[in-house]
């Protein structure tokens, strides 16, 4: 199958690629054409997935083509943005109709779930790889940034951490688990929910927003630097899924959301004066510490003693000591 025939089939015949809100044009022309509402801005972001670094060689297709247009579009979710498009970039080293069937099919179920259109993107030939750039819109400054956090406010999160981390043995291999535990930790693993309904929510209420991809440290601490201020979080606060505490005991559990990544979940802060509504409506926000003055983030225990660990999140360029 040739590179034309292969994006027709497989992905300008998709059903996440037949338009819809704010697409004035779609796959097939030179670019893409996106209407930008009066009063908005277009919030863009892109993301690389390479095989073996992000995601098992060999992995399920299906659970790939979901898993990473989840990923992109977090992100919308943490500028509290509504997604509108996508764009994919796809190098692949052989093409396999069954891998590509499979792999659009999880992208359309995501794409629909998040309601965002395929507009364009580019094929070519080599190690297999994914680069996908989401485009979505948000009302002008209202967009949810990294630097707005103020002493005083509360630090939150928008959902248990650490699953995604704790499921990475099982994707691996190296371990197994029972359904009752396995079944929830890969479930957040390979189909995260963006929180976007959470993001647009708190629009106007949150002084900053992440999506937590790298571990709750090493995220929080690029609040900390945009932001200019200091984090506290308390240890005995994270909220952790039962299947993840009986997988790894109380103390890996914690370590999985405090330097595990792909969790995908929201970490916002937000003035003690939100919360009670925030909670009456509804949305799911824990309220794992506070901001201060100052400056870089602390991990306090129950007794409010500093337990800081050395190392944080993964980084790819990370020079070994
Ligand atoms: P060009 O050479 O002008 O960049 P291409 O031949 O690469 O165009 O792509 C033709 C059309 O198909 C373009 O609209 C492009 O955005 C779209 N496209 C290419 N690859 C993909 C893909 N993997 N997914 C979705 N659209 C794609
Ligand atoms: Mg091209």
């Amino acid at each position: 199958m040739g590179e034309f025939e292969l994006i027709r089939h497989f992905f300008a015949a998709a059903p996440c690629a037949q338009g819809g809100e704010g697409v004035a044009l779609g796959i097939g022309d030179d670019c893409a054409l996106l209407a930008v509402p009066l009063g908005e801005q277009l919030a863009i972001s892109t993301d690389t997935l390479v095989a073996g670094v992000h995601f098992a060689d060999p992995c399920d297709p299906f659970l790939l083509g979901q898993r990473s247009l989840a990923v992109a579009v977090s992100d919308l979710a943490a500028m509290g943005a509504t997604p509108v498009a996508f764009t994919l970039a796809l190098t692949l080293p052989t093409v396999t109709a069954d891998w590509l069937d499979a792999f659009a099919r999880g992208l359309n179920v995501m794409a629909q779930s998040c309601g965002v259109a395929l507009v364009g993107g580019d094929t070519t030939r080599g190690p297999l790889s994914l680069t996908l750039t989401v485009f979505g819109r948000v009302p002008a400054a209202l967009a949810l940034t990294r630097s707005g956090a103020l002493p005083g406010d509360l630090l939150c999160v928008g959902g248990e951490l650490g699953n995604a981390a704790g499921a990475l043995p099982l994707v691996l291999g190296q371990r197994s688990a029972g359904e009752a535990i396995a079944d929830p930790l890969l479930r957040h693993y390979w189909s995260p929910q963006p929180q976007l309904a959470l993001g647009q929510a708190l629009r106007g209420k949150a002084t900053s927003a992440l999506d937590i991809s790298d571990g709750l440290l090493a995220d929080c601490g690029h609040i900390a630097l945009a932001s200019k201020v200091g984090l506290r979080i308390e240890l005995n606060r994270l909220p952790l899924s039962e299947a993840l505490v009986a997988f790894l005991g109380e103390k890996g559990a914690q370590d999985a959301a405090l330097s595990g990544g792909d969790d995908y979940v929201l970490a916002f802060t937000l003035p003690p004066v939100e919360l009670a509504q925030l909670l009456a409506d509804g949305w799911p926000v824990h309220v794992v510490g506070h901001v201060v003055s100052g400056q870089g983030v602390v991990l306090l225990d129950a007794d409010g003693q500093d337990i800081t660990p050395q190392t944080r999140g993964y980084q790819h360029f990370r020079e070994t000591p």
